[in-house]
């Protein structure tokens, strides 16, 4: 118990409280330190009007949350001080507690440690157990901080005269899915500007109405996702800007709704073509005629087999096929008149998502959309017709060839946040940590302002 001592008479000895004794309750594994104040009301001045003529009000005591010197053993600091008076104004006032989080009621050196502690990644409920400190004041500090950096960070570009130019949005999970969250991304700096609970218009809406517009007035082009409702508030509350639509989205939805139906559609085909085979074959009596029926049967099953499995092959680009994977595509495509249509226009729709001149991107998708119509291949007319609302918003991604990739590439750094945060049940508190998490590295560790 004396080395405890000491080293706390140590700490404090430069303030104006001193420990005059100690508790240990066993049972709970609690210490408590006991600080009296000694400060003389001739040595403080008024808070309010800087009068020198002060009296002792009452006293008080707080109790505050400290680092334990003995893991396993949670550690208090129990402050007495004075309240004053002013003989001048009337007003009262708290002495100041030097060691004291001016946020919370734990002292400065847990609040240092803890800022440590999660800075080298672990998470909240770990800090907790270590500390003996609530996970909710961890995490009220930890908001505190980040919210520190943010805002330094935020102030540095102004004076930088940093604007934005390149704006990505969209929604992604929390709470495994059963929820979803907007988000708004700087994409030169790929730092999240905005964070919103919901993925709903009027979610959106609250960006434009919460955040600095003037931070956003250079802002040029808008890329997102064009199933969303994105664009009509961009187009509302800056109508200056373009409307870029994420090639990856399209590609992504195209390959589920094009060139998966048609695909499973010419499977079925021949599975039922080898259904029929099968019943002819169970009525036939020729041996000759059965044993053609039975080849026959066998072409039409393995046909459905490789068309089911054939996914992965129609999806990636052929650039990145391996000889005879590409071979063996081709010969699908060859058999599969739907497929092989279906097939060249993902093809040419990612050639015209590789131009950079407006005039032909828009001549290009024109083509491909007036080409989708004529097909008759059901699904691809409905994709076609769907889309071609959103022509203009395809081709200025010639001009602006923005995505929202580096949005998607975030959710890897959202995973590590919610294992930080784990079991968080404040979205705010969570919302921060993106938009913390999202800064560059050498943000995340500026030193609290005391
Ligand atoms: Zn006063």
């Amino acid at each position: 118990m004396l080395l405890n001592k000491n080293n706390t008479k140590i700490c404090m000895s430069c303030q104006q409280f001193n420990c005059t004794e100690y508790e240990y309750n066993e049972a709970k594994r609690e210490l408590t330190f006991s600080f009296h104040s000694k400060q003389r009301p001739d040595d403080v001045f008024c808070r309010y009007c800087g009068s020198d003529s002060i009296e002792v009000h009452d006293n008080n005591t707080t109790i505050l949350k400290d680092l334990p010197i003995w893991i396993g053993i949670k550690q208090f600091i129990a402050v007495w001080y004075h309240r004053y008076k002013c003989r001048d104004c009337n007003r009262v006032f708290s002495e100041d507690i030097g060691f004291k989080d001016p946020d919370a009621r734990v002292t400065l050196r847990a609040t240092n440690a803890i800022r440590e502690l999660l800075s080298l990644g672990l998470s909240i409920s770990s800090v907790s157990q270590y500390t003996g400190i609530h996970w909710d004041t961890i995490r009220k500090l930890h908001t505190h901080v980040m919210e520190d950096a943010l805002e330094t960070r935020v102030k540095l570009l102004k004076e930088q005269g940093y604007k934005p130019t390149y704006l990505a949005v969209d929604e992604f999970a929390i709470h495994k899915g059963h929820t979803y969250a907007t988000c708004v991304m700087d994409l030169e700096t790929g730092e999240v500007l905005w964070v919103g609970k919901g993925r709903a218009t009027e979610d959106f809406r609250k960006f434009f109405l919460e955040y600095d517009m003037d931070y956003l007035n250079n802002v040029r082009a808008f890329a997102m996702d064009m199933n969303a409702s994105y664009n009509k508030l961009v187009e509302e509350y800056m109508p200056e800007v373009d409307i870029v639509y994420d090639r990856y989205h399209m590609q992504a939805q195209f390959g589920k709704e094009v060139l998966g139906v048609v695909r499973l559609n010419e499977a079925r085909k021949h599975k039922e073509a080898a259904q029929d085979i099968k019943e002819i074959r169970s009525e036939e009596t020729d041996p000759e005629i059965r044993r053609h029926l039975k080849a026959e049967y066998r072409e039409e099953q393995k046909m459905y087999s490789t068309l089911k499995n054939s996914r992965w092959s129609i999806l990636t680009n052929s650039k990145n096929l391996s000889d005879s994977k590409k071979t063996a595509l081709d010969t699908i495509l060859e058999e599969h008149n739907d497929l092989a249509v279906v097939y060249a226009m993902k093809e040419e729709m990612c050639r015209l998502f590789e131009l950079r001149d407006p005039e032909e991107a828009r001549n290009g998708w024109m083509a491909w959309f007036e080409a989708a119509k004529e097909s008759g291949i059901e699904a691809l007319v409905h994709f076609a017709e769907l889309k071609e609302k959103r022509l203009e918003g395809l081709i200025a991604h010639a001009t602006y060839p923005i995505s929202t990739g580096k949005l998607e590439g975030l959710n890897n750094k959202i995973k590590v946040a919610k294992r930080v945060g784990y079991g968080y049940r404040n979205d705010d508190y969570f919302f921060i940590l993106v938009r913390y998490i999202s800064m560059p590295h050498n943000f995340m560790l500026i030193p609290r302002k005391t």
